[in-house]
């Protein structure tokens, strides 16, 4: 079932294929993660080295994979793409973690998760068309422009953003204060308030736009880790776009998340964390049972402590990767593979259903990864302190998953929220009020205090009801 795992047409010095779930993968799939491996053999990996130290975007690395066809992995066959699935999606991230690039690996998952936007609505709109038929032949990188600078990492908030209906189409404004490839890439998927805002944060669009569209300034990006994914500030200034460069209609930004932008990231991203904490594992092992100590007369793998520390590494990263790739498998099973054809009918949004699992996989994968990383740093001693093993570098790229929104605070949060009180608890814009805390901090009022608390609220009352008028 498993086969041989090969680096360089040599066997591979880290973990077997019998240590990864290759059961889920078709014959087509397999040659595929083969194909991927020996690119990150032959050319992605040794980018990874000069992408970290130079703070350099890996469009080397796009243009390979480019040339396997692989910007296109999940865009609709009928538009030249590959019409690949979830599980498909999660393993070709993994692969590219594992054994290539961290950087590449996540600006990869923001590519996807812009495809994956663009191709929810593409089906009478020949701007996304035109961009999802060339994304190989040209390399067109996307990316996702969600954060604001004022909002932090309640990405789906954006109020520094807004657009308008003009002569000739719309004008977009959006400052974005981190964005994956921003500055480098082709084409962006960003998220508004929408051309008909009246106050309600729920209602957002998403437009598509160009990258000589943007101002970005990539030189000011200088992160500890995934140093390659360039994920600086961005602006949209007041730009006039086309019509169609609307991605849905008006209003579609809530289910865009819920349907794609989410799903993809927190599928994809999850797959990246497991892929580092792998490569991980992969070195710790190809390191421990090289180095001997001449006293004892024992490699370092033969000490049990070290056997228990891969132990219980590669126990807890299968046990995300299940948990990842059983819920790609559910997404697969809702999308009858990643068909986007059900999505011509706009209110067809089954990814949505499941989209608390797909917290859980994120959460998961982005524990994993700090602590394996830790681990594996254990385990190979103070070499794995120094840059030249990898340990360090993979340490670093994997310190971005607790962080990255939805960051693991926000998502244990919305999980155990949502359980105990219901989903509607989340009030994600900040429109439920909370009754229990305001009858609590009024019952601690002084009479005067309450009476100067009644008068502002009728002024600011009345205020409002004036300008409502
Ligand atoms: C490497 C990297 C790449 C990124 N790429 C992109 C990208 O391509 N596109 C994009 O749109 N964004 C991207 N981001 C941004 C990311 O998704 C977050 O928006 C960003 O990391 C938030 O940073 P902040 O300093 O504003 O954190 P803050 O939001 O200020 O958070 C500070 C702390 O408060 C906690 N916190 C915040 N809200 C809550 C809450 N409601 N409940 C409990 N705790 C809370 C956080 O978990 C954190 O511990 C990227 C970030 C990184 C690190």
């Amino acid at each position: 079932m498993f086969g041989e795992k090969t680096w360089g047409g040599e066997p591979f010095w880290g973990l077997g294929f019998e240590w990864d779930p290759q059961w889920l993968l078709s014959e087509e799939q397999k040659a595929l993660q083969a194909r991927l491996i020996d690119l990150c053999q032959s050319t992605l990996r040794a980018n990874a080295v000069e992408s970290d130290k130079k703070l350099l975007f890996p469009r080397k690395n796009f243009q390979a994979l480019a040339e396997l066809g692989l910007l296109g992995l999940i865009a609709p066959k009928e538009l030249g793409g590959m019409g690949e699935s979830h599980t498909c999606a999660a393993m070709v991230v993994e692969t590219i973690a594992r054994y290539g690039c961290a950087s590449t690996a996540m600006c990869y998952t923001m590519h996807l998760g812009a495809v994956a936007a663009a191709s929810l609505r593409h089906h009478d709109n020949p701007a996304i068309k035109d961009i999802l038929s060339r994304l190989d032949k040209d390399c067109l990188i996307g990316t996702l422009s969600y954060s604001d600078p004022e909002t932090g990492g309640h990405f789906w908030y954006p109020v520094s953003s807004g657009a308008e209906r003009v002569e000739g189409g719309w004008k977009v404004r959006k400052k974005a204060s981190w964005t994956t490839s921003g500055g480098f890439a082709d084409w962006y998927i960003i998220q508004t308030t929408s051309p008909n805002f009246d106050g309600n944060y729920a209602n957002l669009s998403c437009f598509l736009i160009m990258g000589d569209e943007v101002s970005a300034d990539p030189a000011s990006w200088d992160g500890l880790g995934l140093r390659g994914n360039q994920s600086g500030p961005m602006e949209v200034k007041d730009r006039i776009v086309p019509l169609d460069r609307l991605v849905g209609p008006i209003g579609d930004g809530a289910s865009s998340n819920d349907e794609c932008v989410d799903p993809f990231f927190l599928l994809c991203s999850s797959a990246c964390w497991n892929g580092i904490s792998l490569g991980l594992i992969d070195i710790a092992k190809a390191h421990t049972t090289r180095k001997t100590h001449k006293d004892v007369g024992l490699r370092v793998c033969d000490y049990p402590t070290i056997q228990d520390y891969v132990g219980e590494a590669i126990i807890d990263t299968n046990t995300s990767r299940a948990l990842t790739f059983q819920m790609a498998q559910c997404l697969d099973r809702l999308t009858d593979n990643c068909d986007w054809s059900i999505h011509r009918d706009p209110t067809v949004l089954p990814r949505s259903q499941v989209l608390h699992w797909m917290w859980q996989v994120k959460f998961s994968a982005a524990k994993n990864v700090a602590h394996v990383a830790d681990k594996m740093l254990h385990a190979c001693g103070g070499t794995a302190y120094k840059p030249q093993l990898g340990i360090e570098r993979y340490l670093r790229d994997g310190k971005a998953g607790w962080v990255m929104g939805p960051s693991n605070e926000i998502l244990r949060q919305f999980v155990g929220k949502a359980s105990l009180l219901g989903f509607q608890s989340l009030d994600y814009w900040n429109q439920t009020i909370n009754e229990r805390a305001i009858a609590n901090e009024v019952k601690k009022m002084s009479p005067e205090q309450k009476r100067e608390l009644a008068e502002r609220l009728l002024a600011e009352a009345g205020i409002a009801a004036q300008a409502a008028e």
